[in-house]
């Protein structure tokens, strides 16, 4: 039997609904949460990512100003910035997007970001916080991930989850929010021996490789559950996942599709976090 999909884009717009509202709360309160966009130089990807921003932004009503430094920029210049958003008030959450031009270090500018206006999580003291399982933002795909296995009722509690990636936005932070959870949580990579072996026993498969449809429908458990992190342009130009997703239905009971699985969801987790900073900031309960 085919999987049943996991729709992330159904789930994300249910979110901006709620968003919105709780905007609306705010706004009554005379608090209107905002984003800070800091960016260096252009980049096509980043560009297409603040046009989606900005988008999500408006939907919900959330104010966004992007901050963009020619590529020569230096790094003071992008401390001083970041340092000025971190004091004003009316900023709640701060996203320095990446890649940076290679004399700038990004290790640097992390550690500037303010803790509580840290809406990506890349602030070490915050990741540190999620080593730790206890946190105030959780990267926002991971956090879209959570968002999925919450919304379909999919219990991690003492199964296995095996997690492909251990990128320090995705694979690390996804694996620290299952094992929160209370899974039973295999880490894997590119020195990873017998992949094959060890995805088959997952009873909840993450996949978030970069590699286009590198999991195979004989890497996957039957009736397991498949979350595909993965974005990659096929060269007949569609997009497709970390997952050979024909394939994997045949195998999987539930399966995020790509587009319109994780992928919809990691905008609307920053917005929620940028309202969650803006509650916090504010010393508004939840
Ligand atoms: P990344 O930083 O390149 O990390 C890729 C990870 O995959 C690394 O840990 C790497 O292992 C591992 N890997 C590479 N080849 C492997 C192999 N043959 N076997 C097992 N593991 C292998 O990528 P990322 O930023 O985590 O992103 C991963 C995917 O998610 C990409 O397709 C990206 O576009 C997508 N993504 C989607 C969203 C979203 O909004 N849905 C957000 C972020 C990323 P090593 O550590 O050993 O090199």
């Amino acid at each position: 039997m085919a999987a049943s999909l996991l729709d992330g884009k159904a789930l994300s717009s249910k979110l901006r609904t709620r968003i919105a509202a709780d905007v609306e709360l705010l706004n009554q309160k005379g608090l209107c949460p905002s984003l800070a966009v800091v960016a260096v130089g252009s980049d096509s990807a980043s560009e297409v990512y603040r046009s989606n921003l900005k988008k999500a932004c408006d939907l919900c009503k959330i104010q966004n100003s992007h901050f963009i430094l020619p590529e020569n920029a230096t790094e003071s210049e992008l401390v001083s910035l970041i340092e000025k958003l971190n004091s004003d008030r009316s900023v709640h959450g701060i996203l320095l997007q990446v890649p940076l031009p290679s004399h700038i270090r990004e290790s640097r500018l992390i550690s500037v970001i303010s803790t509580d206006k840290d809406v990506d999580a890349v602030n070490p003291a915050n990741m540190g916080k999620i080593m730790m399982g206890k946190y105030d933002f959780m990267p926002c795909t991971p956090l879209g991930v959570s968002a999925i296995l919450d919304e379909y009722n999919i219990d991690v509690c003492g199964k296995h989850c095996v997690v492909v990636g251990r990128s320090n936005v995705v694979g690390k932070p996804m694996s620290m929010l299952l094992l929160k959870r209370s899974a039973t949580v295999t880490i894997c990579h590119s020195k990873t021996q017998n992949l094959r072996e060890i995805t088959r026993q997952a009873d909840i498969l993450v996949v978030a490789v970069g590699r286009p449809e590198f999991i195979t429908g004989d890497m996957i458990k039957k009736d397991s559950v498949v979350i595909d992190v993965g974005i990659n342009r096929r060269s007949d130009g569609k997009l497709c996942g970390d997952v050979l997703f024909h394939e994997a239905c045949e195998q999987a009971k539930l399966i995020t599709p790509v587009p319109g699985g994780v992928g919809a969801l990691t905008v609307t987790m920053l917005m929620s976090n940028v309202v969650k900073a803006c509650k916090t900031l504010n010393s508004i309960d939840d």
